[in-house]
């Protein structure tokens, strides 16, 4: 756990902005990022904990899940759906537990699969000012306090990846999902956060950062053989 400077337990959303207004401040979910490390550091945190936030309401087809839903109740909740099987891949089960939507959302990890999996199921992302966004124009988060996801949780879906071994985070992951007559597409591993593939998107022209895992060359070339294969299994 880091060594924090403060540490606050609001209990509505209104107390919640407030202390979140002050600088230094930052929420915190399932701390499974946060609390990685024992780096001393001047941050204050506020405690999403007592807000609330942890329904999940299905109706025709179209989640509500609230911030601070853990992933494993998402694994179970989804289970044969896409946002199950990325939930179950996402992390192993003790992290899982702890760890949320709304966190995953906030830390936008490049290789998250069950942020890709969202971006390819139409997800928008309510905030505690009562806006909302579509997750394509939330990533990164900007600083603001998530409430809840919306998500479509029905359609034939695809996962095709690559990792060293099966259990292993993959390297680069393409997520698919037929919604109505459309295909939506998006993949990981290949620029800092997942990224969903719109029509015009070249995925020749995206600058992934290679490293010990994959080259960017070799990124991209896999990003390519996996979006044909979803496209060919979900055409
Ligand atoms: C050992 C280990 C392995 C991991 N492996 C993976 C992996 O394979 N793939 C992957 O994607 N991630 C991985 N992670 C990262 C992490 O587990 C996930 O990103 C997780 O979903 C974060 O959720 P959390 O609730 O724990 O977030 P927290 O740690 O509580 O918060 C993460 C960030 O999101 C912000 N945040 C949290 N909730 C909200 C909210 N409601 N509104 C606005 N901002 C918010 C926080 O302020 C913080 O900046 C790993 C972490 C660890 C420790």
């Amino acid at each position: 756990m880091p060594l924090i400077a403060g540490y606050h337990r609001p209990t509505d959303l209104t107390e919640a902005l407030d202390l979140l207004s002050t600088p230094g401040r930052i929420a915190l979910a399932g701390g499974t990022v946060i609390n990685a490390d024992r780096e001393p550091s001047d941050l204050e945190v506020v405690d999403l904990q007592s807000l609330n936030l942890d329904d999940i309401t299905v109706e025709n087809g179209v989640a509500q899940v609230g911030a601070m839903v853990r992933l494993d109740n998402l694994a179970h909740t989804f289970s044969g759906d896409l946002i199950g099987e990325a939930s179950q891949r996402e992390l192993p089960s003790t992290l899982r537990t702890l760890a949320t939507v709304g966190g995953t959302v906030g830390a936008a990890m490049r290789d998250s699969l069950l942020l890709t999996a969202m971006l390819a199921s139409a997800c928008n992302v309510h905030y505690a000012d009562g806006e909302s966004a579509p997750l394509t124009s939330a990533i990164p988060s900007a600083n603001r306090l998530i409430t809840r996801v919306d998500f479509v949780a029905h359609g034939e879906w695809s996962i095709h990846s690559t990792a060293r071994t099966p259990k292993d985070t993959p390297i680069v992951a393409a997520v698919g999902r037929r919604i109505g007559d459309r295909l939506h597409l998006a993949i990981s591993g290949v620029a800092d956060t997942p990224v969903f593939l719109s029509d015009t998107t070249d995925l020749t022209s995206l600058e992934p950062r290679g490293d010990f895992r994959g080259s960017a060359e070799y990124r991209l070339d896999v990003a390519q053989t996996l979006v044909r294969r979803i496209e060919k299994e979900l055409a």
